[in-house]
């Protein structure tokens, strides 16, 4: 796969599992959702009952499973984790929240993802605290309702966008995870190289952090391997040189890019001079799916600078041109 991917492979579950923090306060970066869920989970503590249900959205790899388990935690409750696409049937959901417990926390990954009746099912389970379970099938089919404790949904997205309005109004929290500065994945890595019982100096984890598209699942996985490249030809210590020439051999440039970031800017400049270019364009020019460039490469684009949504399309910023080593044409958007 590719190396920035900000999707996870199973051995990486592994890992990670490992490697999540379990407190709040051990939680770096995402300062603002912190104090915002901080209160949400405190005062819930002191009523003694399930907070608001929560929404987590942004990104790939920012955090957000992370943040459902440390809810969980907080809350000294258990945990239920599934997601939108393993969720077809509404009898699907249905068996999963009758045998909720009260309390229980409910994680749903990739919630937009789920079908239409589904989410209608969800919606009402999220705000009355029960379900209509379907008896029989045709004319004789009759709806039993069946009353659920209370529990918390904890919804991820990475595109609050797609919810529709009543799903998304049944959240009485929703907390936008933006990427990382370099500082919180140095902080995030140094704990995690000792974990791992990694050999580390601070110039290698700075080198790593910043070309790690602001994403802890990112800076985790080079860090392992440039640990493998220091194992091979090198001393086993994740030093700067080390971490600049694993880099190299895995397609990551110096402001972190990757083959997927840099194919969109290239075509938005060279085939389609600049932009502005269509979503669905621009992603079969670079043969991936339209919603893997819009939720994975350019969110990062975007906030980096080098690419502008603009109301006709993607378009290329003059920083983008510089990048790439191309003149940009007089015209380009600002
Ligand atoms: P998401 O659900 O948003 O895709 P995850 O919660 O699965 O992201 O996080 C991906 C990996 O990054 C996990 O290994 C997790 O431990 C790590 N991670 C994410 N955010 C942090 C953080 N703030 N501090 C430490 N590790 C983090």
């Amino acid at each position: 796969g590719r190396m920035l991917d900000p999707g996870s492979t199973d051995d990486e579950r592994r890992v990670e599992a490992a490697l999540r923090p379990r407190r709040l306060d051990d939680f770096p970066g995402q300062q603002r959702v912190r104090d915002q869920l901080g209160l949400v989970l405190e005062a819930a503590r002191r009523r003694q009952a399930p907070p608001d249900h929560v929404l987590l959205s942004g990104p790939p790899g920012l955090g957000k499973t992370t943040l459902a388990m440390i809810i969980a935690g907080e809350l000294e409750q258990p945990i239920r984790i599934t997601s939108g696409p393993a969720i077809q049937h509404a009898g699907d959901l249905a068996a999963v929240l009758s045998s909720l417990v009260e309390g229980e926390v409910l994680f749903l990954d990739e919630i937009h993802r789920m079908s239409r009746p589904a989410e209608e099912m969800l919606y009402l389970a999220m705000e009355d605290f029960r379900v209509d379970v379907i008896v029989g099938k045709g004319p004789g089919a009759t709806a039993i309702p069946l009353e659920l404790p209370p529990f918390t949904v904890v919804g991820a997205t990475t595109r609050a966008g797609l919810l529709p309005a009543p799903l998304r109004d049944r959240f009485g929290f929703t907390g936008h995870l933006d990427f990382y500065a370099a500082a919180d994945l140095v902080t995030i890595l140094t704990r995690n190289a000792e974990l791992l019982g990694i050999e580390a100096d601070e110039a290698g984890i700075t080198q790593i952090a910043s070309r790690s598209r602001g994403t802890p699942r990112i800076a985790n996985r080079l860090l392992r391997r440039v640990r493998d490249w220091a194992q091979v030809h090198g001393q086993g210590r994740v030093d700067e040189a080390a971490a600049r020439a694993a880099l190299e051999l895995f397609d990551v440039d110096a402001l972190g890019l990757d083959r997927l970031d840099r194919a969109v800017l290239e075509a938005l400049c060279t085939r389609f001079g600049g932009g502005p270019v269509g979503l669905s364009t621009l992603a079969v020019a670079v043969g991936e799916e339209p919603d893997t460039v819009e939720t994975v490469a350019e969110p990062y684009l975007v906030r980096e600078g080098f690419m502008v949504r603009t109301p006709r399309g993607r378009a290329a910023s003059p920083t983008a041109w510089e990048h790439l080593g191309l003149a940009a044409p007089r015209d380009a958007a600002a």
